[in-house]
């Protein structure tokens, strides 16, 4: 996949992690207003949303990451051991920062 395409997805991707932060946010604020039943369910607790938030606020820093690696020329390379992520990981994660091997092993 060329650098043009890899750039937009991330994009897309980043768009929608914004969405739904966005999203978490204001249901957080408006908890009664909440557009949905399934939606307050999943959002139901405080916990729950934090987590959520969390983790959307986590991809997207993976994802600024990768859009400065591609800037650096580093896109794709691993960031502990520095072998090549393989390009079926990066179609599964375009954010992927780390080969398979060193995201397996448990933090440090
Ligand atoms: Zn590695």
């Amino acid at each position: 996949m060329d650098q043009d395409s890899i750039r937009k997805q991330l994009l897309d991707a980043k768009a929608i992690l914004e969405k739904r932060v966005a999203t978490i946010h204001n249901h957080a604020r408006n908890p009664l207003d909440a557009d949905s039943a399934e939606q307050a369910a999943q959002l139901g607790n405080v916990e729950v949303v934090a987590a959520l938030e969390s983790e959307a606020v986590e991809e997207l820093a993976s994802i600024d990451s990768a859009l400065r690696r591609l800037d650096d020329g580093k896109y794709g390379v691993c960031m502990t051991c520095g072998d090549d992520i393989s390009s079926k990981r990066l179609a599964v994660r375009p954010a992927s920062l780390e080969c398979v091997d060193c995201a397996e092993l448990p933090p440090a």
